[in-house]
């Protein structure tokens, strides 16, 4: 990585740290944010949402991931993660992640530091992974 693209992955922790300040994480305190980046430089934002009824809470992958649907964005090129322990992706969003963007480029920092881990593909941290056309049955496909 050359020293503009390591200034910008620094720049997108920054941003990450920023949305993890807005995370509802009223159970855990664990706050997580990330900014998703697409082919375009469009990012998109997403923190974890936790909820009473503990199943319904959703990671800071999927919220960004689902706003950049929502924006029309599905070539996506790397996420920026920040978590008080640089936690990397589970395994729900490893799969949610890899279904749309299956060389994304995976980021990991803390709350504090100004450094980050990567960048790691997602392919290397979700071996085998389920992927679209083995979900379509032989009389199904076109
Ligand atoms: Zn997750």
């Amino acid at each position: 990585m050359n020293t503009i693209d390591h200034a910008q992955a620094l720049a997108y922790m920054d941003q990450a740290r920023q949305v993890a300040s807005r995370a509802y994480c009223p159970y855990s305190n664990f706050s997580v944010g990330c900014v998703l980046v697409d082919a375009q430089g469009r990012t998109f934002e997403g923190c974890n949402v936790e909820n009473a009824s503990y199943s319904v809470t959703l990671c800071a992958e999927r919220t960004a991931g689902s706003q950049a649907i929502a924006q029309g964005s599905r070539d996506w090129k790397s996420i920026y993660i920040v978590s008080p322990t640089r936690v990397s992706p589970c395994g729900t969003c490893r799969q949610f992640l890899f279904e749309l963007a299956p060389d994304l480029q995976v980021y990991l920092g803390d709350l504090q530091a100004d450094s980050y881990i990567g960048p790691t593909p997602i392919r290397e941290l979700l071996p085998m992974a389920m992927e679209l056309q083995q979900t379509i049955l032989p009389h199904r496909k076109s």
